[in-house]
């Protein structure tokens, strides 16, 4: 039997792409906003239904750029710790302090209910993440924000394409980030984007993310290098044709997974939210070890055995990491840790037959009797 990864990236064929990056040796334009970059920031403002968009090397570089450019000096930033390293990373490499806000038990979004209470007089933005696609309590944030005037910027790596309440997910806060990495539902092979509507901020990370170069002789930001390649932009716009079909797809994966997996005691299913049109980025489940009888490390154990292999997305949480030298107090996010124990994220791509699925969930609900 074949390995079945936990994801498999989306790759247009490969004589579109040829086709696409032919123009490319005919300019010997390979980097600095040319014309592939160009159009591609077009298509995304398009498709995400947002009114800017900005090209990043990478998921990361946006993020902590997009929160460079917001010139928050220090403070404090309202996070979840229920993310992968790079949210955390990108306020702490801006010299901000992370506050850790613990996250609701259907969505695993932070609480939006537990925000004001974490709130202090250094407190400067709230960096919520829509984890797995699922959306945060957008509404309830932005009104928090705008009562002590707090900046949101959201991770949304996880949320390309998503509609709520038939609005792009990207057209929330002040800023939305999204990664464009291989693993994504959408890929420029490594890469990023920054949404917003603010033309000004959008100058100013512009600039950053070309060494803070505001023209030949002046250079008045302290920026960095992260700008997108043409290449990527490339793969972007093939990708970008195809990605309708693939979420359809994946659609289908999630319906099967469900289908298998709903009735199953000890076994807690990622929700459907309503008013949400999902990418079906992510299938996690979440394994009560007393009422499933096995841990969720065992069943990842009876996958691997038969070269299927899933993920602990997120554990551990980025507020025990190393790095951040016991900083921080787990126990102040207490559903997050119980969730991070139990949570298992199983293989999801468009191409992942049914067959297959229906083998995976098999393997599960047998991990029992082992
Ligand atoms: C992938 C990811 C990132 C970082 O994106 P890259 O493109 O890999 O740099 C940030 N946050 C979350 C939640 C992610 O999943």
């Amino acid at each position: 039997m074949d390995r079945i990864l936990v994801t498999k990236s989306s790759m247009p064929p490969i004589e579109e792409y040829i086709e696409e990056i032919k123009p490319i040796w005919d300019s010997h334009w390979l980097t600095n906003m040319g014309q592939k970059h160009e159009e591609l920031t077009e298509r995304l403002q398009d498709y995400l239904g947002v009114d800017c968009v900005s090209l990043f090397s990478n998921g990361h570089m946006a993020l902590e750029l997009a929160l460079q450019a917001m010139n928050l000096h220090g403070g404090e930033v309202i996070t979840t710790p229920f993310t992968f390293a790079s949210t955390t990373h990108a306020i702490v490499r801006n010299g901000l302090t992370p506050v850790f806000c613990d996250i609701r038990e259907d969505n695993y979004t932070m609480d939006a209910d537990k925000i004001e209470g974490l709130i202090t007089d250094r407190t400067v933005a709230i960096v919520p993440v829509h984890v797995y696609g699922n959306v945060c309590e957008v509404e309830k944030i932005e009104k928090i924000a705008k009562k002590y005037g707090l900046k949101v910027i959201y991770d949304a790596a996880h949320a390309f394409g998503e509609k709520y309440n038939d609005r792009g997910i990207g057209s929330f806060g002040d800023a939305s980030m999204f990664s464009f990495h291989a693993t994504k539902v959408f890929n420029t092979i490594e890469g990023g984007a920054v949404c917003f509507s603010d033309k000004e901020y959008g100058l100013k990370l512009f600039r950053l993310k070309n060494f803070g170069i505001r023209n030949e002789e002046v250079v008045d930001g302290v920026g960095a290098n992260a700008k997108m390649n043409e290449f990527s932009a490339a793969m972007g716009i093939c990708n970008l044709r195809h990605v309708d079909a693939e979420i359809a797809k994946r659609k289908k994966v999630v319906e099967r997974y469900r289908k298998n997996l709903q009735a199953v005691p000890g076994i807690t299913l990622n929700v459907e939210q309503e008013n949400v049109q999902s990418n079906y980025a992510y299938f996690p489940i979440v394994i009560d070890e007393k009422e499933f009888g096995v841990t969720r490390n065992e069943v990842g154990e009876c996958l691997s055995k038969e070269n299927i292999f899933s993920r602990k997305y997120f554990y551990p949480l980025t507020n025990t990491f190393e790095c951040y030298n016991n900083q921080f107090d787990v126990n102040e996010t207490p559903i997050a840790l119980r969730i991070s124990k139990r949570v298992l994220t199983l293989p999801l791509y468009a191409d992942l037959d049914l067959d297959s699925v229906d083998r995976i969930c098999d393997i599960i609900v047998d991990a029992k009797a082992e």
